[in-house]
């Protein structure tokens, strides 16, 4: 199983190998999640949760069905979701009068109701989310977390505010909790204000929050930020009465994650063993495993009780006492990506120490049986810190600055000139072969040229092939 040759065999193989979704269910792109993924994605949401909890959003959940006459009213919506909508025509055996549509997202489902709820401006900000599936009819090739036909976990914040302001401030906390997540997740990533021809169907701007994943050197989008100015409010009607009594158009947001984030723990942190996760994200941060010997096995199992027990109270742990070859639990474990291993037999014993094992390292190593509570805290915060910033480093290593066409490498993220004209931008695309992720959305400072018609400009662009 190797990640550099093979990429994409390796991203599906180490899913599989993990046990974190069967793939076999009978409708391609539609995933099973197995106890151990299920475990994970709720750790993974457990942190959108506190951040929407600590910025003051609150949790609602829609229906999953949109009558066809609300999806229709936004036209630019249909254009960018048309083709990609599971239709219901029939209730039982009769057709049904106005068609339901499986959400492909929520914005028609929520903001005829938005429309009720905003009266008057004492009702914003108002700052909902939901964490639930949608549907989307992918014709494209299907690939496990990152484009998929149900999106189990679609974390979906929509607001609205007073003014172009109110919602110009979300989008900064937006961006503020996505730092906050990715220390979590270990998942750095740029704000890039993608360009106008690649932003979400109705939206004013998009900015897409983007990962890179070093083996395939492709970037990752792994979150999106909308503002939609009152481009819904006034398909929806959602207004208000402002503070001189005069009817308002609300403005509002949109901000998306999903499985995608896994679907980047994987591929970004994985090796050729397989997964290895964050220590704040996995559901077993340590596996103790007895190493039984001969005539000692009573003991060795009786230690290794205790031992587990004076740590489970402090991390997510697993004591592995099946009967099988220590090595083939190893591997196992390790497949799964569970941060630290704790191996514990008649040599640890009579040593009075327990040996570790790091999953983003070889080295073993004897600690002290006394200190190895704390010390296993304090390696668990070490790998979480390692990991972020391996995958920083990765981030900014496969960032190249170019001034011409002939300098661009065969992969990675291309940073250049750009003049800011949709011609110029869509050349690029087209002479680098990649997309364009877009503009950095705090700026950069930068004197250049536009790679395309050479004019001077103080405008940086992005470009990457991405997932
Ligand atoms: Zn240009």
């Amino acid at each position: 199983m190797e990640k550099e040759s093979n990429f994409a065999e390796w991203y599906i193989e180490a899913i599989d190998r993990a046990g974190i979704v069967d793939r076999r269910y009978p409708v391609k792109g539609m995933n099973v999640w197995m106890p151990y993924g299920l475990r994970l994605m709720r750790l993974i949401n457990g942190f959108m949760r506190d951040e929407m909890a600590r910025t003051g959003h609150e949790e609602v959940q829609f229906p999953v069905l949109v009558p066809e006459d609300q999806f229709q009213k936004e036209a630019d919506h249909i254009k960018g979701f048309g083709a990609n909508v599971y239709w219901v025509t029939h209730g039982g055996l009769n057709p049904l009068d106005v068609r339901l549509l499986l959400r492909p997202t929520s914005e028609a489902a929520m903001y005829s109701l938005y429309s009720l709820w905003i009266r008057a401006h004492t009702d914003l900000p108002l700052r909902l989310y939901q964490i639930a599936p949608v549907f989307r009819y992918e014709t494209r090739q299907t690939r496990t977390f990152i484009r998929v036909r149900e999106l189990s976990f679609f974390f979906e914040s929509h607001t609205a505010h007073e003014n172009f302001d109110g919602a110009e401030e979300q989008i900064r906390e937006d961006l503020e909790i996505w730092e906050h997540l990715a220390r979590k997740y270990a998942l750095p990533a740029l704000f890039n204000k993608r360009p106008d021809w690649d932003k979400f169907a109705g939206a004013h701007y998009t900015v897409g929050v983007d990962a890179y994943v070093a083996a395939p050197g492709r970037a990752m989008q792994v979150a999106s930020i909308h503002q939609y100015r009152d481009n819904f409010a006034r398909v929806y009607d959602v207004t208000f009465e402002d503070r001189r009594g005069e009817r308002q158009y609300a403005h509002q947001t949109t901000y998306g994650i999903s499985e995608r984030v896994l679907g980047a723990e994987v591929a970004i942190h994985g090796d050729d063993r397989g997964l290895i996760l964050p220590p704040e994200i996995a559901p077993i941060q340590v596996v103790v495993i007895p190493i039984l010997a001969k005539g000692a096995k009573g003991r060795i199992l009786a230690e290794a009780r205790a031992f587990e027990g004076e740590i489970a109270d402090k991390v997510r742990t697993e004591l592995d006492v099946r009967e099988m070859r220590p090595g083939a639990k190893f591997y196992e474990w390790e497949r799964k990506g569970v941060p630290l291993r704790v191996e514990l037999g008649l040599d640890e014993i009579e040593g009075d120490h327990v040996t570790l094992v790091r999953r983003d390292g070889t080295r073993r190593r004897k600690v002290s049986r006394a200190d190895a509570p704390k010390r296993i805290q304090a390696m668990l915060d070490r790998i979480q810190r390692d990991l972020y910033r391996k995958a920083e480093r990765e981030l900014r290593e496969g960032i190249h600055t170019i001034d011409a066409y002939g300098d661009a490498p065969p992969k990675g993220i291309i940073r250049a000139g750009w003049c800011g004209k949709e011609s110029c931008g869509l050349a690029m695309e087209d002479k680098l072969n990649r997309g364009m992720l877009g503009t950095p959305y705090f700026g950069e400072e930068f004197r250049g040229r536009c790679l395309e018609c050479g004019d001077a400009t103080d405008t940086v662009a992005y470009a990457a092939n991405s997932y």
